[in-house]
């Protein structure tokens, strides 16, 4: 079926097929060249990150973060059952048991208060999903990986351009705060390159051997700075790069990242002011931004009572040409993962996954649409 409003349109600022056809014409269309460096310059510049690569997907910066911290069979790897299944099958690849947890019972992020009983002498990392691309609680988490000394490796594929303040006050973005951090600019995402990731590295520990894993196990990088005069094969590693024409892309979406990002929020915003009467008096959950959180306008959702009502709204809008999707089946009831789940209930995980429900979100949704889907959904008796 073809939707009048679809649930998401990669956005194009203009300027990317220039960009293309420039990395193009310097003869250099592998990885690491130009378009690369201004991109990695740029995030590293504008939010703080340590050492920034580009890869080909978040999904790859998390299985070069999994290579990175040395995940060895047996490891134990925290993190929230609610999310995508990269963030569990980068670890899984290397022999992660995966220790799913719970959400949040006002956001589908994960229970910061459900780690500490989930730590074993077998724990390695932490890995937080920054949902909606809104703050886990990173004071709490950071504390507990300090306590008991594992790393944090944020899955920030939805969090471009947000923040998280600790309660001294500091505010940092997030991605600067974890030993590793990853990022997605697929075309579902605020800023994109159809495919498209990035690996920051934060820990100082791990940058050298970074460099390596993503050159496919070759000291290649350091070669061309002229550190080593031959480069061979040093590691393990695969082919995480993307190319220049790729990253050429990326960077005409850079330019612009404040002109989406404030269109995003806006369109948020009016979402969230055209439904929260209705939202009140159907019993159906806004949004929660936490007060250590900021909104990227990443994602506008609503989690209904109950599947059925979910339903209702979906079937709705969908009569109006409108799609509307929800996500994610439960990674601990998954065909590949329920007989590994080592029993814990998840019921919040299973609340979200059958109750909640994503509104169309991109740049090109005009005024007039937004209010339309406002309107609809003001019309659902639940
Ligand atoms: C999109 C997403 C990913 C995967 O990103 P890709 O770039 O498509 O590999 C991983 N984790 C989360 C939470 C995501 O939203």
């Amino acid at each position: 079926m073809n939707y009048d409003i679809p649930f998401n349109k990669p956005f194009l600022t203009g300027k990317e097929v220039h960009y293309i056809s420039d990395a193009v014409q310097t003869g250099k269309i592998s990885g690491n060249g130009k378009y690369t460096k201004k991109c990695q310059d740029f995030f590293k510049n504008t939010y703080g990150f340590g050492k920034c690569m580009l890869t080909t997907s978040c999904t790859d910066a998390l299985e070069m973060a999994a290579i990175l911290i040395n995940i060895q069979p047996g490891d134990e790897v925290i993190m929230p059952s609610y999310t995508f299944v990269s963030t569990a099958n980068a670890f899984v690849l290397r022999g992660a048991k995966i220790v799913f947890i719970d959400s949040q019972n006002n956001h589908p992020g994960m229970d910061a208060d459900l780690i500490e009983d989930a730590i074993t002498g077998k724990t390695k990392a932490i890995v937080p999903v920054h949902y909606a691309g809104v703050a886990c609680n990173m004071d709490k988490i950071m504390a507990l990986a300090n306590a008991y000394n594992l790393f944090v490796v944020e899955d920030a594929a939805q969090a471009i351009d947000s923040y998280y303040t600790f309660p001294d006050g500091t505010k940092k973005a997030l991605g600067t705060i974890g030993h590793l951090a990853t990022f997605s600019f697929h075309e579902t995402k605020n800023i994109i390159s159809g495919e498209g990731g990035m690996l920051v590295v934060n820990d100082p520990q791990f940058m050298d051997r970074a460099e390596i894993i993503w050159e496919k196990g070759t000291n290649r990088s350091s070669f061309f700075r002229g550190e080593v005069d031959k480069y061979g094969w040093v590691d393990v590693g695969s082919s995480f790069l993307p190319s220049e024409i790729i990253s050429a892309f990326l960077w005409a979406q850079l330019e612009n990242l404040e002109t989406i990002q404030t269109k995003r929020i806006q369109i948020w915003q009016t979402y969230y002011e055209g439904l929260k009467d209705w939202a009140a008096q159907n019993n159906i959950s806004m949004p929660h931004i936490p007060t250590y959180a900021t909104n990227n306008g990443h994602m506008f959702y609503l989690v209904f009572k109950n599947t059925t009502k979910r339903a209702k709204a979906i079937e709705k809008l969908k009569s109006h040409g409108i799609l509307s999707v929800f996500h994610y089946l439960s990674l601990h009831e998954s065909p590949f993962y329920k007989n590994k789940h080592d029993g814990r209930q998840l019921p919040l995980t299973n609340h979200y996954s059958n109750c909640l429900l994503r509104l169309p979100m991109y740049y090109e949704l005009s005024v007039a649409d937004t209010n339309k889907i406002i309107k609809l959904l003001n019309e659902v008796q639940l």
